[in-house]
């Protein structure tokens, strides 16, 4: 173990599952280690360096911006606070002009169930089995998994779980007491699920025929990761109130909850703020990102090199029979195995190519969106070695 490996777990609580490596600097798709050894990087910490590791125009948004001023509390106005939200707003789906700004997913998602029920005065809320919105309360309270929930009861009260991908089990859950229904537009943690085409029209006429708000996740798969901006154009809807986060600053900390006029007009101030909400580091890293997105396309980009790679996963489940399923959109993928992954993980990692965890059995890919052909070709390289000798030492 490392210096620092043993110092992290000399004063760190132990809250993460650890992987027993160090990286101290990155650049695009690729990261080092403390030794040097570099890796190709298709976990981006769950998608957050979506425009590439120390993305240059990012690097220097946040070198110039903590020159000039870091902090302004949200009392006062502040131009790169503003510049961030005119951006913000002008790839914001259609009606969702206003932005309620945060440091995090579970805290964007807190901010949505809080407007959900402010605006409606509606107690209940309806979440998706399989469902991932955080580890704070509220969010976990929408959080299927009870993993992650039983230790930590009693939540608040008032969630139910309808069944991903099913309107029927929606619809008997759906009441005039429903403030909102909150889900993913493609469910990522529970294992990259994409639903039906034709579901979230449904999703959207339950709520509306309820009176009940709509809540799209949209953290994991906004912002051209799925090939368009949102997910939920795939599906042609347009929520009540969207979440982002992750890759939103380029990496720096941040999270928006995005609405309509009316719907944050129903909060009054001071009613939900936090200290560092709409800081002028993380708005102007948010700045650069979404120009950086805009500027170079990077849901089409998503797209075509989604398909390419989507290809690629499929070659290598038509040979291996360890592979169960592929699933996914643009380059929000995974690959099911028909086994427990962590040791071809490890096997990857030592092969130079870092791939995530969604459940113990699927292999989730979150490429940047600037990863170029020549390293997805690398990464499906090694994917596919690393299969190859699990299922050789399994059926030999
Ligand atoms: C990561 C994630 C969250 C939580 O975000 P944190 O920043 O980890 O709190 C919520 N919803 C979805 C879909 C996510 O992928």
């Amino acid at each position: 173990m490392s210096r620092y490996q043993h110092e992290e777990e000399e004063h760190m609580v132990h809250a993460f599952q650890k992987f027993p490596l160090t990286i101290v600097r990155g650049k695009g798709s690729m990261v080092w280690d403390d030794a040097g050894r570099e890796y190709l990087d298709f976990m981006t910490g769950y998608g957050v360096a979506l425009v590439g590791h120390s993305n240059d125009a990012v690097v220097r948004a946040i070198n110039e911006q903590a020159a000039k001023l870091i902090t302004c509390h949200g009392t006062f106005y502040n131009d790169a606070r503003s510049a961030f939200l005119e951006k913000l707003a002008r790839v914001a789906p259609k009606g969702l002009g206003k932005a309620l700004l945060t440091n995090s997913g579970t805290e964007t998602m807190e901010a949505a169930i809080k407007l959900a029920r402010r605006s409606t005065g509606r107690k209940k809320m309806v979440s998706m089995k399989g469902g991932f919105h955080g580890k704070t309360y509220g969010s976990l309270s929408a959080t299927w998994s009870p993993k992650y929930r039983d230790p930590f009861a009693p939540l608040l009260d008032g969630f139910e779980f309808a069944e991903y991908g099913n309107p029927d089990s929606l619809s008997h859950l759906v009441s005039k007491e429903t403030a909102a229904v909150i889900a993913e537009p493609i469910q990522g943690e529970s294992g990259i699920i994409v639903p039906p085409a034709d579901y979230f029209a449904k999703v959207r006429e339950i709520c509306d025929r309820e009176g009940a708000l709509l809540i799209l996740d949209e953290i994991q798969s906004g912002l051209g990761r799925t090939g368009k901006m949102w997910a939920s154009e795939h599906w042609g809807v347009v929520p009540d109130i969207m979440t982002v986060a992750k890759g939103l600053a380029g990496g720096v900390p941040i999270g928006a909850a995005l609405t309509t006029t009316e719907i944050a007009g129903s909060l009054k101030g001071g009613e939900h703020t936090s200290t560092f909400a709409g800081n002028p580091l993380s708005c102007a890293a948010g700045s650069a990102t979404l120009d950086f997105i805009v500027e170079n396309n990077l849901p089409a980009r998503a797209e075509s090199l989604g398909n390419t790679m989507k290809a690629g996963l499929a070659e290598i489940a038509r040979k291996h029979k360890l592979v169960k399923e592929v699933r996914g959109l643009g380059l929000m993928l995974a690959l099911q195995s028909r086994v427990d992954i962590h040791s071809q993980l490890l096997s990857a990692q030592s092969k130079g190519v870092i791939f995530a965890y969604a459940g113990r059995d699927t292999f989730r890919f979150l490429p940047a969106l600037v990863v170029q052909p020549d390293e997805i070709a690398r990464a499906l390289d090694v994917l596919d070695g690393v299969i190859g000798e699990e299922e050789a030492k399994r059926f030999r």
